[in-house]
């Protein structure tokens, strides 16, 4: 190991060989979150298959999404673009009446340059619903980043102005400058946090999305703004640059430590001096002793997929984990900055080597050194996990990180609930004697 290595973060850069899921799996989320919202997915049947077989049994429910599959015509510009979406959309009205109409473009309307942004508005006119307009597709972006797509062309549908007065006073009677998060959390997941800062005397005067589109939070020039997740660096570009607003770079609120550092770097630009928050970090960690028991000493490698790596990496370092690699399909080193820095000290706190971060991985290449530094636990997908079991490596699929509930203090121990789980179902199974399928033996 260089000396570089061991006082800094290394980042490299492979080819971007790796498994993810394509971001438009972000409507599978986003649907649910927007209640009143539906999404079009504009591509082929590759688009479709991939959404109905990663969606599971949703798809059954009469999911508020549907794909637009183009065909030869569309592709070859004999069909009339403008005309094809307005009879989709018109139906979309009549059967559903969303209050928005999200447009999802994917790698075929890149390729023939369809030009949906420039369609949009003119239909938006014509049959009188927002439409708005997302590029979510695997030419640009990795899985959660769908979501950024989308939340960044939300960002600039925000009101600047509120329609209802009363609304207008809880506004002014704020302490602080208001407030926005951004970041697609489910609903008893936004209390928890507002909660939180709210015992700090700090008020959230809107999240980005909101249950309903037609909620949508005002955002004025001079507000502030904090992003839950990660991988939402261009909706906070979009909200700095756009809409004028100013970004407390925070770490994420993932784990008791981040949650911490996340509440105590929003105090401190509002100039509030928070109470009890160390007291509070004790006792959730002092809580999940009978988790960190089964993890601590033991090593991590994260193949990367869904751009979360960085801090579910940096909690389990604090947990006693080593981590060996942080894959990641992309780094912006300057959103992530505060969670960078809080890895480092994590590591620097923990006394252990500071893991690489490896942009782009190369899964193939990734196998091979999983095979070298024989980790006691891979977090990927689903496409290694099994043939890793197979071969005596332990595996948590990456995927569930995404769907649970992650944030905060008090679903810290939900994280190590996931990551846990491999560990413990092997314990069992040799309990049970069942050693050929068990690493334990
Ligand atoms: S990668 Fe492209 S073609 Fe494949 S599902 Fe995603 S948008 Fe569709």
């Amino acid at each position: 190991m260089s000396t570089a290595q061991s006082d800094a973060l290394t980042f490299e850069c492979e080819t971007g060989n790796y498994h993810t899921f394509c971001p438009i799996s972000c409507v599978s989320w986003l649907y649910q979150k927007i209640e009143d919202s539906f999404f079009l997915v504009i591509g082929t049947k590759t688009c479709g298959y991939f959404l109905q077989n990663a969606m599971g049994v949703m798809i059954f429910a009469e999911p508020r999404y549907a794909m637009a599959e183009l065909e030869e015509g569309d592709i070859s510009a004999k069909l009339n673009d403008y005309g094809e979406l307005r009879r989709l959309c018109l139906q979309i009205k009549k059967d559903r009446n969303p209050s928005v109409i999200f447009w999802i473009g994917t790698c075929t309307t890149e390729i023939i340059k369809m030009d949906l942004e420039g369609i949009a508005p003119k239909l938006e006119a014509e049959i009188r619903v927002p439409i708005v307009v997302a590029r979510a597709n695997g030419l640009d972006y990795a899985f959660t980043q769908g979501e950024d797509t989308v939340l960044a062309a939300m960002a600039q549908r925000c009101p600047l102005n509120l329609k209802n007065q009363s609304d207008n006073t809880s506004l002014k009677t704020s302490p602080h400058i208001p407030l926005v998060l951004f970041g697609s959390l489910p609903d008893p997941v936004v209390t928890q946090l507002t909660m939180e800062l709210k015992k700090q005397g700090i008020f959230v005067s809107g999240w980005l999305p909101s249950k309903r589109y037609t909620e949508l939070p005002v955002i004025k020039e001079g507000y502030y703004v904090a992003g839950v997740n990660p991988f939402l660096s261009r909706t906070a570009t979009t909200l700095m640059r756009r809409r004028k607003t100013k970004l407390i770079g925070a770490p994420f609120p993932i784990g008791p430590d981040g949650t911490r550092a996340w509440i105590e770097k929003i105090c401190s630009v509002m100039n509030v001096k928070p109470i009890g928050l160390e007291d509070r970090e004790k006792a959730i960690w002092a809580s999940l002793e009978d988790y960190i028991s089964l993890i601590r000493g033991k090593s991590v490698f994260f193949m990367g997929d869904n751009l979360l790596e960085v801090s579910l990496a940096r909690f389990l370092t604090r947990c006693g984990m080593t981590v060996y690699e942080i894959g990641i399909p992309y780094m912006d080193k300057r959103y992530q900055a505060a969670e960078l820095a809080l890895l480092k000290a994590t590591c620097d706190k923990m006394n252990v080597m500071m893991p690489t971060i490896v942009e782009k991985p190369d899964n193939y290449n990734q196998v091979d050194r999983i095979r070298d530094l024989k980790p006691d636990l891979v977090i990927t997908g689903m496409a290694h996990a099994n043939p890793l079991e197979a071969r005596g490596i332990n595996t948590k699929w990456s995927v569930e990180f995404t769907f649970a509930q992650i944030h905060g203090f008090t679903n810290a121990r939900d994280i190590l609930e996931l990551v846990t789980r491999p560990l413990r179902r092997n314990l069992s199974l040799s309990e049970l004697g069942w050693d050929v399928y068990s690493k334990q033996s």
